[in-house]
């Protein structure tokens, strides 16, 4: 890695792990064969993917039959959803999901309202960007086919309740799906005591490789078949699988579960560090999502009179890499839809700051990237009118 590089966008994406890339490197080179190929080259590929399988199961307390492996997270919640959605619109043409979900998760519902003729309702949250398991009951109706709500959000780091939601649907029937895309990794997921029909994770998330995901899919779940071609995955799924992938997966989950409380103190450690330090002595910020409920290395604040790209490429060129924890699409000026729906103006949210830690970042890191902050938002204050203004008149 670049020496010079201090990486705190660990939601974003994380490396491959040394044990991972080790674990996968044979299955590019060496053993090629096509799991679906019946000579020996290929059922060891079989044979792989299956323990691959059995592996990422047994984290995650499912059944091996219960997993599926995706070309990402994102495929993962399309499939979930659109997948789930269309076999039951029989019995219904009414969704449930909330207003802070990930692209993947609120774009597939948008396809299902848009080209699918389905009804979406929209949960709000919170201030702390919680969803109250209330406002759940009452959305749930009889034409109500399947409810989605994320784990852990990608921007604020908020953890939902996931048991309490699922029972509540479970409880009328409803098939229940959770993005837990940002929880894997971070904290223990275990799919029988969530009670969930449906859980989407992505290997790069937790020191995978990119481009391979899984869903776990319950027992006597009816859902579409996502991709139609040849018969992997049980013929839901087609296409000759990313076999270094799958076991690069499975490494990297196993990895993660084997280290959780470690990971999870380290992180805890950088976070209070930096939270503290921030409010201590950087005036007019907000800290946004839930002080308790909340992954363990997720950190957002909010600067006022602060534009937040002109933070992030100023803490670049001091070599710290961010996020402004507005996940815009390139281009796109709008302020994330996250912040907005934990009550922040649109001039506060712009002003927002993502720093999600990983394992390899010290409290070094951490008193650098303050001290850092607290040089650049004091530079891009004094250039702020608004600033200006503000300390005339206060
Ligand atoms: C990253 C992410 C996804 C998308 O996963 P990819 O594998 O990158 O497609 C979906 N949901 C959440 C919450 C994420 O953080």
């Amino acid at each position: 890695m670049d020496k010079g590089i201090i990486y705190l966008d660990h939601a974003a994406t994380t490396y491959v792990k040394p044990e991972v890339f080790e674990a996968m490197k044979p299955w590019f080179t060496e053993y090629y064969g096509n799991p679906s190929a019946i000579y020996s080259l290929g059922r060891q590929s079989k044979k792989a993917i299956e323990e691959a399988r059995a592996q990422i199961a047994y984290c995650l307390g499912a059944h091996p039959t219960e997993i599926f492996f995706t070309g990402s997270g994102t495929e993962a919640d399309n499939w979930a959803i659109k997948g789930t959605a269309l076999a039951n619109q029989k019995k219904g043409k009414h969704v449930i999901t909330t207003v802070i979900e990930h692209h993947a998760v609120l774009e597939a519902f948008d396809f299902l309202r848009k080209e699918e003729g389905f009804e979406v309702t929209y949960l709000p949250v919170n201030e702390n960007g919680l969803v109250n398991p209330e406002d759940l009951k009452k959305a749930i109706r009889p034409d109500t086919t399947l409810v989605s709500i994320m784990y852990a959000n990608n921007e604020i780091g908020t953890i939902q309740p996931i048991h309490e939601l699922a029972s509540i649907a479970r409880e009328k029937g409803v098939v229940f799906h959770t993005d837990s895309v940002q929880a894997i990794g971070n904290i223990a997921v275990n799919v029988k005591e969530l009670d969930v029909d449906l859980l989407s994770l992505s290997a790069h998330k937790f020191y995978g490789p990119k481009g391979v995901g899984a869903l776990y899919v319950r027992k006597g779940i009816k859902m579409e078949s996502f991709i139609h071609g040849g018969a992997q995955e049980r013929k839901r799924r087609a296409g000759t699988e990313n076999v270094p992938g799958v076991i690069g997966m499975a490494a990297a989950l196993k990895l993660a579960y084997d280290n959780l409380e470690d990971y999870n103190n380290h992180l805890g450690k950088l976070s209070s560090r930096f939270i503290e330090k921030v409010l201590e002595r950087i005036p007019y910020v907000h800290l946004n999502g839930d002080r308790e409920q909340r992954l363990p290395g997720n950190v957002n604040f909010s600067f006022r009179f602060v534009e937040g790209e002109s933070l992030l490429l100023m803490l670049d060129m001091k070599g710290i890499q961010a996020s402004s924890g507005s996940a815009c699409t390139s281009g796109s000026l709008d302020p994330s839809h996250v912040l907005l729906a934990i009550g922040l103006s649109h001039e506060i949210a712009h002003g927002s700051l993502r720093i999600t830690f990983g394992e390899k970042n010290t409290e070094e890191e951490v008193d650098y990237l303050v001290d850092t902050l607290e040089e650049i938002v004091e530079k891009l204050r004094k250039m702020s009118p608004l600033y200006e203004e503000f300390v005339k008149n206060h």
